[in-house]
């Protein structure tokens, strides 16, 4: 353990408030940001725009830390998977998932989860512990140094392009350090990632929704599941606490909020639970009532052992989302990636916790 400050995750406000402490100008905060988020250095002995004297004076109180990665995995299909272990030895799952020249990193924000899907794999380790903002910046700069993506690229030229918030945990429970994160991974003197790019995704917890997206402005997704309260209680306990009319009106402040276009759902297609089609017209039905602009994913399901499910056939897939086309919802269907390589959320971090 160090009794260093850790740079990471510090709000540029308060990068310039440390170097204040050491006696250096605000003006200095900028630059140091740049270093740390532009150009991804580690060690301030190399930040040759700042004098001898304060790059020794930035190492003997301050660190910039990455999380450290204990495994890995890359399937077939390129999604490369990494089990990172932070200062005090707990552990989440990062993923990238490429697409032709582009694609997405899956971050986490929590050990665990306190929701507890029964579908999740995640929601079945139980909470540990929050993530710190620097913990969820963290793991996008690990996937950058892996894939050398420093400086900064051009944003037509990355191959890290975008950021989903769908690994481990609830962003929303640990809402505080997950807008924090969301705030440094836009900021354009840094990582420099376009709101547009980021989405985070939640499992509806509905008084955080519409505060957490005005203030960060990032992309919102859902995790709706099923189109009435008896069935997503009976998946989804979190409901019994903010039922399906609470997470639908938020959904419609959201709506309602400048510059916001249209809702993305998410929907996991649970054989003979959720994926007849008297289910898409219930889900239609709602979409008119609360006057959504929505738009679905079906999520084909990621069986994992002692999960209780089955994933949906094809032939139901399709025609779920037919039934969700023809009412002018556009409805993809998300293959599921890295099929060999333990892809449900949380089992590469079960499998080398049991070892
Ligand atoms: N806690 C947030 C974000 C992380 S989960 C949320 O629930 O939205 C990200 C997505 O993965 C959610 O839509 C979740 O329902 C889905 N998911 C969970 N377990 C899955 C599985 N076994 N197969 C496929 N998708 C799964
Ligand atoms: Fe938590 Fe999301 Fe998994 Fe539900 S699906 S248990 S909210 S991580």
């Amino acid at each position: 353990m160090t009794d260093k400050i850790e740079l990471i995750g510090l709000s540029k406000e308060e990068i310039g408030q440390e170097l204040a402490k050491i006696g250096e100008k605000p003006f200095r905060a900028k630059q140091l940001w740049h270093w740390i988020y532009w150009q991804g250095e580690t060690d301030f002995s190399k930040m040759t725009s700042f004098s001898k004297d304060l790059r020794e004076k930035l190492a003997a109180s301050y660190t910039i830390t990455r999380p450290k990665i204990v495994a890995e995995q890359i399937s077939k299909d390129k999604t490369h998977k990494w089990l990172l272990e932070f200062e005090d030895g707990q552990r989440v799952e990062t993923v990238y998932i490429p697409e032709e020249d582009r694609g997405a990193v899956c971050i986490s924000t929590q050990v665990g989860c306190a929701v507890g899907c029964r579908f999740c794999h995640t929601g079945s380790q139980k909470i540990t512990r929050n993530l710190t903002a620097g913990e969820i910046v963290g793991q996008f700069l690990v996937a950058r140094d892996v894939y050398k993506e420093w400086p900064t690229p051009s944003d037509e030229t990355r191959y890290l392009s975008n950021i989903v918030v769908m690994g481990m945990g609830e962003p929303l429970h640990n809402a505080e350090n997950a807008a924090k994160a969301m705030k440094i991974l836009t900021d354009g003197d840094g990582i420099s990632l376009s709101k547009r790019r980021v989405t985070l995704s939640t499992s509806g917890i509905a008084p955080k929704i519409a505060p957490f997206f005005r203030e960060t402005k990032v992309q919102m997704a859902v995790s709706l599941h099923a189109p009435n309260n008896e069935i997503r209680s009976q998946i989804m306990p979190i409901n019994n606490k903010y039922p399906l009319e609470e997470v639908m009106k938020a959904c419609q402040e959201y709506q309602q909020m400048e510059g916001s276009r249209f809702i993305t759902f998410e929907y996991l297609m649970l054989k003979d639970i959720n994926d007849s089609l008297d289910c898409a017209r219930q889900l239609i039905d709602l979409m008119h009532k609360y006057k959504l602009d929505a738009k679905f994913n079906l999520i084909a399901f990621n069986p994992w052992p002692g999960c209780g499910f089955e994933a949906s056939s094809g032939n139901r897939i399709h025609a779920f989302a037919k039934e969700l086309n023809n009412a002018g919802f556009a409805a993809p269907i998300r293959t599921p990636r890295g099929q060999d390589i333990l892809a449900a959320c949380g089992q590469l971090k079960s499998k080398k916790d049991k070892e």
